[in-house]
């Protein structure tokens, strides 16, 4: 963890920013501290331009979120639900529903590991894989999030032909 020349502690001002409220010892010595100050502004600055992008482009239909995480949480896929079908060298191929999502979980995982994202769930919802991520703050997290989207489709798309769902990829998370 980084420190500033006072002592405190990049991660202290990133939660100071979050709830000023939180450590009233810690909002004195920011009040009075140029260090602090320097810190602040150039991380609100940061801050500003990452929640802007972050909400503006592609919005998260309300309740997705609670859905693919209730998903993750044990709700298996309809016992009933339909195979997927697919042409593939000549051959009709069909493929579960379950084994679609679990062809899909390992390479979201994979590529998102590799990019610096956590998976927080994958669920198909709403007509495509949703895949929920959570970054680590400074990084760019909503152009790595697109990255993710754009290499997981086309790795589903080179694994399951047809069969390859819409991919979407939602940040909930900048930590
Ligand atoms: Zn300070």
């Amino acid at each position: 963890m980084s420190r500033l020349p006072c002592g405190r502690s990049v991660d202290d001002l990133v939660a100071y920013l979050v709830d000023r409220e939180e450590d009233p010892d810690l909002g004195a010595h920011v009040a009075g501290c140029p260090d602090c100050a320097a810190e602040l502004a150039e991380l609100e600055a940061r801050w500003a331009a990452v929640r802007q992008v972050a909400v503006t482009p592609v919005p998260t239909p309300p309740g997705l979120v609670s859905r693919v995480l209730a998903a993750v949480h044990g709700v298996r896929p309809r016992p009933g639900s339909p195979p997927v079908e697919f042409d593939q060298d000549g051959g009709r191929v069909s493929v579960s529903e379950r084994a679609v999502l679990a062809v899909c979980r390992r390479l979201a995982v994979d590529l998102a590991t590799r990019l610096g994202l956590h998976v927080r769930g994958t669920a198909v919802a709403d007509g495509g894989l949703q895949v929920l991520v959570a970054a680590r703050y400074p990084m760019p997290a909503v152009a790595v999030s697109e990255e993710l989207r754009a290499q997981l489709a086309h790795e589903l798309r080179a694994q399951l032909g047809d069969a390859a769902p819409v991919v979407h990829v939602h940040l909930i998370d900048i930590g």
